[in-house]
């Protein structure tokens, strides 16, 4: 059973006296890691899904559809969940006109703010409407409808959504197009930087034969601690990063927005240089799909100082 924090539909197709958008068929566009849990979800709580994936790809209870043509035809909201900007643009182009009129798009992919803004300026044009919604929370959170959905889009366009939204998690609305994507790249540089934070402080107590126990004990007593240390201290410690809900790929992705975003609005983004770095040289070193917290094994090197 679903554990909706809202919406579970009980019919597939209610009427609502209020506006909201309760006949929808909804075609989840992109059906990777989060993709394929959203799309579950959203069938879990009762909404008729339909899904389309670039590459053709089963996903188990959920009808998927040939083509975009064929998504767009049998869904009035298209939900977005693709890699990045050229992938949408790849979607948004792939669906022009014919499968964009009429429609509502949403799109959960991390993608910049001014990126966002072309796109909405696309879609509109095409016939459609466009809500930013990117998401913070990875997979279990897509599971268990906890998502933190990060609006920037029109008042009246997020009222009508709503009960598909409340599916997957708590909306919060930031304001117009950029708003929410700029939001998401905040919140994005926040994960890159705590965990290569914490992978220094780690690397040092482990290399200075400091009780690691101890270190995590006072770390958590302190006005230091973040939970996502705790979170990854076991991947870490481990060296096991090869069960990926967010990967490292993705991560490098959305620093190097963070750094584009920022740079522009006179924000000193020196210090995600070397961040940026350290997440490319994971990602040469065979990690980009593993989870980010493999960005440890590029901080913490091989010990090759001798004493
Ligand atoms: P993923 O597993 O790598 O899936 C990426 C999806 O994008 C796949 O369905 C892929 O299709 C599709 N795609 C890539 N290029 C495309 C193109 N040119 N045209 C059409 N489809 C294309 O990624 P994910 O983890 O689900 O993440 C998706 C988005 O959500 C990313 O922007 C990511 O930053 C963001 N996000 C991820 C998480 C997380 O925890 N994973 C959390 C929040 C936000 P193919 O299979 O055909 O390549």
């Amino acid at each position: 059973m679903p554990q909706a924090n809202a919406a579970v539909r009980t019919t597939a197709h209610e009427t609502s006296e209020e506006g909201t958008i309760m006949n929808t068929t909804i075609g989840v566009i992109g059906l990777g890691l989060m993709g394929t849990a959203m799309a579950r979800r959203l069938a879990e709580c009762g909404w008729t899904v339909v899904g389309y994936n670039r590459h053709p790809r089963k996903v188990e209870g959920i009808a998927v559809a040939a083509g975009l043509a064929q998504t767009a035809e049998q869904a009035d909201t298209l939900w977005l969940m693709v890699s990045d900007f050229n992938a949408c643009r790849e979607v948004i182009d792939g669906l022009g006109e014919a499968g964009l009129r009429g429609h509502v798009v949403i799109n959960s992919s991390t993608i910049a703010p001014a990126e966002s803004a072309e796109l909405a300026r696309r879609v509109e044009a095409l016939g459609s409407e466009y809500l930013e919604a990117p998401v913070l929370g990875s997979i279990p959170q897509a599971q268990m409808g906890t998502l933190q959905l990060l609006l920037g889009g029109p008042e009246d366009l997020v009222a009508r959504l709503d009960d598909v939204l409340m599916a997957l998690g708590t909306p919060t609305h930031f304001g117009e197009v950029r708003s929410g994507a700029g939001a998401k790249l905040a919140f994005n540089q926040l994960i890159g930087s705590l965990t290569a934070a914490f992978s220094m402080s780690l690397g040092l107590v482990q290399r200075e034969g400091v009780d690691v126990d101890k270190f995590m004990a006072t770390l958590r007593d302190s006005a230091l601690y973040a939970p996502t240390f705790d979170k990854k201290l076991d991947n870490m410690l481990g060296h096991s990063f090869e069960k990926a809900n967010f990967p490292l790929k993705h991560l490098l992705k959305d620093i190097r927005l963070f750094t584009r975003s920022a740079c522009g609005q006179g924000i000193d983004t020196h210090l995600l240089i070397g961040l940026q770095h350290v997440l490319e040289e994971g990602v040469y070193a065979g990690h980009g799909n593993h989870d980010y917290s493999s960005l440890f094994e590029s901080i913490v090197r091989e010990n090759t100082t001798r004493h």
